[in-house]
């Protein structure tokens, strides 16, 4: 493996015929699979007779995907007890042989990859394509932190001097909670997994209540790749009782969450006190919530801002912490721009993620979408509605037709709040510079673009746009891993960027020995 170089795993392509029949195929088979319950997986044994939450498909709620068995507290304590004694072991095996598990995990996803996405269109209402893409990236990420980990261990880390050894390594941190958001049911997951495995710690993985099925499917996948009982556990359950017991728990070192800002923040403060036996501080890394924007200067290539921002704004239902939701357009072509884009955007097929020409399906939950519904009816009053596509013939899913509304105030809560849904606020510039002080003006710096043609407006957006990731001339999302690494600062989160190289440093403890020779 070491030395290899690496490769992102391709997407399928639905435009050939036979990628399609399998998909279709795979959606018809996991259907015969509905009505099971998935239970906690905690030491190799499955933990039965916990009580049960029905898992929806959110495009056709009366259809029951499954069940989950909802782990409590005392589980959660026992999870945090297994994985401690299997880190003393998992913590000893060469990173060569943590490595190869790892990639045996990435090649199961690729053999199973039409399966996998099949579940991630049911539980989450992701479309074909988006889908396909969530395995990619999952498969992605076993085999970068599998060739990362080889690299930062082979590194000779000596400095001696005569009469002085100065030796540099990594051991691993312990038992690692790993608490994941839905949006992205596989990738996300296995990323922060990943790296907490191949950085020699043992994890738990407490996945969102909306994607615990697909999370399921990765235990699994963990189990047939040979990773020791204990090493990998599966602790579905509320985030409120057994992600909270995690987080305090005095055996957990390390926390990986991808979430709100809201639910970070508590993590950040539960995990700062030292509770009786615990004998170290713990390491939180956490990925939050965005408020991203686009700015489309006067200059621009129309055509590929238009495809950029729609891309960016609409696919997954703008459910994407990377998605944007502030379009900042210049005076000159504020108004051209805008009836592009509604026309653009009123031509994306909404409807069930099942049908492989669906663009965008629906938003995640029944809360969701109700939350969602309330934020546009509240903005109708505000400004100045320019588009609402109408979904009320697709029936009882949680559906919301794309949403755009214009001469929206930069201060306002509607330019200011993550909405994680498919509304966009459009919002004027006087000139460039107006343009970047709007964009610079949230509190998050996640992701943002530019669309321009003038050399110094690109020149001054590398330099000034604050975001985490800056993509110029296209879309802001589809961040791919080792080619944009990805992450924010400011109240995007703490931690360097997921599929980097510097990201499995924040799962390792550093130690230097020194012997006077
Ligand atoms: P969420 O914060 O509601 O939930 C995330 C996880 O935290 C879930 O597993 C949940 O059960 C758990 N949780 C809830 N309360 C908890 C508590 N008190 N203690 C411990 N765990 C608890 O987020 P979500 O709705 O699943 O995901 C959407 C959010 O995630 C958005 O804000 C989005 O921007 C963000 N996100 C960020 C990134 C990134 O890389 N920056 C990526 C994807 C999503």
């Amino acid at each position: 493996l070491l030395g290899s170089e690496f490769v992102n795993s391709p997407d399928r392509d639905f435009a050939v015929a036979a990628e399609r029949e399998q998909l279709a195929a795979a959606l018809a088979e996991v259907r015969t699979r509905f009505g099971q319950t998935y239970w906690p997986m905690v030491g190799g044994k499955a933990r039965t007779g916990l009580p049960t939450l029905p898992v929806a498909n959110p495009a056709e709620p009366g259809t029951v995907l499954g069940a989950i068995g909802l782990a409590d507290a005392e589980l959660a304590d026992e999870a945090v007890k297994i994985a401690h004694t299997a880190w003393e072991s998992w913590s000893k095996t060469p990173p060569q042989a943590r490595a190869r598990l790892l990639e045996r995990l990435g090649e199961l996803m690729e053999q199973q990859r039409p399966t996998l996405t099949a579940w991630i269109v049911y539980e989450t209402g992701k479309p074909w394509r988006e889908s396909d893409a969530d395995v990619s990236e999952a498969i992605d990420f076993c085999r970068y932190y599998a060739l990362q980990i080889l690299k930062l261990t082979s590194q000779a880390q000596q400095r001696d001097l005569p009469g002085e050894t100065n030796g540099y390594h990594y051991r691993s941190r312990g038992v690692a909670a790993v608490i994941a958001p839905w949006n992205f049911p596989l990738a996300i997951l296995t990323g922060m997994s990943t790296a907490a495995l191949a950085a020699g710690n043992t994890v738990i993985m407490k996945p969102a209540e909306q994607a615990s099925i697909v999370a399921a499917q990765l235990m699994r996948l963990c189990e047939q790749a040979g990773f020791a009982a204990g090493v990998v556990n599966y602790l579905p359950g509320k985030g409120e009782v057994v992600g909270a017991k995690l987080v305090a728990h005095p055996r957990v070192h390390l926390i990986a969450f991808t979430g709100s800002l809201a639910v970070g923040q508590r993590i950040l403060a539960e995990a700062s006190v030292v509770r009786p036996g615990q004998r170290h501080l713990k390491r939180v890394i956490a990925e939050l919530g965005g408020k991203n924007a686009i700015i489309v200067d006067s200059d621009a290539d129309l055509d590929q801002a238009v495809v950029g921002v729609v891309q960016s704004a609409f696919s997954y239902s703008g459910q994407k912490c990377s998605a944007c939701s502030r379009l900042i357009v210049l005076e000159g072509i504020y108004e051209a721009f805008i009836e592009r884009l509604v026309q653009a955007t009123r031509s994306l097929i909404v409807g069930d993620p099942a049908q492989p020409a669906t663009y965008t399906g629906p938003v995640i939950a029944r809360d969701a979408c109700e939350r969602i519904r309330g934020v546009i009816e509240q903005a109708k009053g505000r400004h100045r509605l320019v588009l609402e596509v109408d979904v009320s013939h697709l029936g009882e899913g949680y559906f919301i037709g794309p949403t755009i509304f214009a001469d929206v105030d930069p201060q306002s809560s509607l330019a200011q709040e993550e909405i994680f849904g498919p509304v966009l606020a459009v919002l004027k510039a006087r000139d460039f510079e107006h343009a970047i002080e709007i964009a610079n003006g949230t509190n998050f710096a996640l992701t943002g673009g530019l669309f321009s043609r003038s050399p110094k407006h690109i020149a001054e957006a590398r330099a000034r746009f604050e975001a985490g990731n800056l993509y110029i001339n296209r879309k802001i999302t589809a961040a791919l891993v080792d080619r944009q690494p990805f992450g924010g600062f400011r109240l995007s989160g703490i931690g360097s960027k997921a599929g980097g190289p510097d990201y499995l440093l924040q799962f390792v403890e550093p130690v230097t020995v020194t012997e006077n020779i």
